[in-house]
Parts: C-alpha cells; structure tokens; sequence
C-alpha cells in the first residue's frame, strides 16, 4: 500500500503547535511581527502574500503587507528595507519574489537583516546551512524534512536524488538532506543517463518545473517521492513534476499536487517567523 504524504495535514499540525508557542510568547511580552512586501500585483504572487498574511492571523503574528507600485525604483525598496531592518518591532521581511526586471534580486535579498531574512535566501543563511551552522533554511526544503521525518520515514544511510539544483529547492534540500545523514546526488539539465541516476533513489525529491515529466521508469520499485512542482494542466488543475498516476503505484510513499509540498512552505515561512522573534528578542 502507498503511503499518500498528508502535507496539509502535517502543516496544520505545525502551525497548531506554533500558535501555541506565540500564545506562550506573548505572556513573556515577546512581540511578533512580519513585514511582507510585493511590487506590482502578479496575480499568483498576490494569493501567496494573502495566504501568508492568513497564516499571520491564525498564529497570532502581526502582519504589515507594504504593496508597492510596479513602477518602485530600487532605491525606493531599498530605502524600505533598511527601514525595516532597523525597526525594533519588526522580526521578518520578505520581499515576494518575482520582482520586476528593473530591480535586482540579488541585491534586494542582500539588503534585508540576516536576522530578519524569514525566508532563508541570503547569502549568510545560505553559508550556514553549508557549513552546519544556525540560521534561516528556505522553507520549502525545510518543509520537505518535516514531511519525511512527521511521516516516520528515515533519511540517515539512505540514497537521496533530487532533480533540479535552484537556490531555493534544489541546492538547499541537497545540503538539508546532508546534513540528515543521507547520501546525495544532485541532478540537472546536463546529468547524463537521468533515469539510471533517480532509479538509484530510496528518496526522490523532484523540483524540475516541468509538469508530469518523472514517470515510473525514473523511480525505483519502493521508493519515497517527493514532488516540489506545482503547475495547471489543460484542465485547469493542479498537477507536479511528477505524472503521479503512473508513480504512486509502485513507491512506498508521495506526495500529492495539491496537499503535499505546498502547504508545508507556508508553515515553515512561520516556524522562522517564530525563530527570528527569539533571535531578535
Ligand atoms: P527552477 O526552474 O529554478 O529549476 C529547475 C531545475 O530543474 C534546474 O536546476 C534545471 O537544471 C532542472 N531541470 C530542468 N529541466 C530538466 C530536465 N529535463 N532534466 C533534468 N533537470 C532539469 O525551478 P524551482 O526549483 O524554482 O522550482 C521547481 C518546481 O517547484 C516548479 O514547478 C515550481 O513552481 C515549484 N515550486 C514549488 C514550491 C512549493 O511551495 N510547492 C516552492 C518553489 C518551487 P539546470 O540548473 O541545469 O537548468
């Protein structure tokens, strides 16, 4: 029997816990409050910063949604960053991400406090989790670590494969898992015979961005799959990186699209939202 990876579930177990620890934390007078800021207003990045501002709410976490013109120079973002860094009562900053092509990316990220940095992408963050040192992990692959270990499933020994090496999956989730114990490979655009390399996994994490690409020949019989990917089929329905019909049969446990993954960054985006009120208190 498979077993289906309940990331709703398990995130709503997660943020359970946590409105219990900000409930705790409010007794101790410890102030919680994330500023979340979007320029323009891209539909898909105007439902995730509603989601976040919802999971705020629920928690108990203050939050300050600064929506800014399409047109904001950088400066002009990062005169607001540096405003917020400096804000005592303001524990988070994430800048939604695309941000239109005018304005720097890099820079932006770079601008924000390493304490504030909630979403785990600035280069110190990065640095720490590669050396085993604390700080921020990108939410994502910090979800997926959740997923695997509230689900009973063990990493240490085991053989990890991860399609796809972005900043924010792929590159992360390798060294996460790492530090878990498990032994790694990470695979790309350029890696040879890719069917033989994930057919090696016990754990196949796959954050490629094409939909339904990983059908059953790239996973071996018994396998655990993780599918990062999140796009709309012809239907208009959700669907992943993986052609989950044809998978599920044959893995010991996967992810849904919806109700796997996604629903786990939210909860983590939280879990550090916590964690940065502790550093910064
Ligand atoms: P990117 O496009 O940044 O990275 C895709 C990676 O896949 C690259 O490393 C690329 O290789 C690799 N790749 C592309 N095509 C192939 C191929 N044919 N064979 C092998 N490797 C390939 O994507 P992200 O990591 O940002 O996101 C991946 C997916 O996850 C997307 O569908 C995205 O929407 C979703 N996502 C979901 C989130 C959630 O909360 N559920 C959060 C973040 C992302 P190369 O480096 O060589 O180009």
């Amino acid at each position: 029997m498979t077993q289906i990876i309940d990331g709703k579930a398990i995130s709503a177990q997660i943020k359970d816990e946590l409105k219990e620890k900000v409930t705790n934390m409010k007794k101790d007078d410890i102030t919680l409050c994330l500023a979340v800021i979007q320029v323009g207003n891209d539909p898909a990045s105007s439902v995730y910063v509603g989601n976040k501002k919802k999971a705020c709410e629920y928690i108990g976490i203050e939050s300050l949604a600064y929506e800014l013109d399409e047109n904001t120079t950088q400066d002009e973002l990062l005169d607001l960053i540096h405003e917020l860094n400096k804000r005592k009562d303001v524990n988070g900053i994430l800048v939604q991400l695309p941000l239109p092509k005018h304005i720097d990316e890099d820079m932006i990220i770079r601008a924000i406090d390493p304490s504030k940095d909630v979403d785990g992408f600035h280069p110190q963050s990065v640095g720490a989790l590669c050396i085993g040192q604390k700080g921020f992990v990108s939410c994502t692959p910090a979800g997926i670590i959740q997923l695997l270990k509230r689900s009973g499933i063990e990493i240490a020994g085991k053989e990890c494969v991860i399609i796809g090496r972005s900043n924010i999956v792929g590159k992360p989730m390798s060294l996460l898992l790492l530090r878990e114990n498990g032994t790694v490979t990470v695979a790309h655009s350029k890696t040879e015979n890719l069917k033989e390399v994930a057919k090696r996994a016990d754990i196949l994490v796959v954050a490629v961005g094409r939909p339904k690409m990983i059908t059953r020949e790239y996973v071996k019989e018994g396998a655990v799959v993780i599918d990062v990917g999140i796009h709309r089929n012809e239907n208009n329905k959700l669907c992943g990186d993986v052609d989950y019909d044809d998978v599920a049969p044959i893995c010991s446990a996967i992810t849904p699209v919806p109700g796997g993954v996604g629903p786990m960054t939210i909860a983590m985006l939280m879990n550090n939202c916590v964690e940065s009120a502790h550093l910064n208190s």
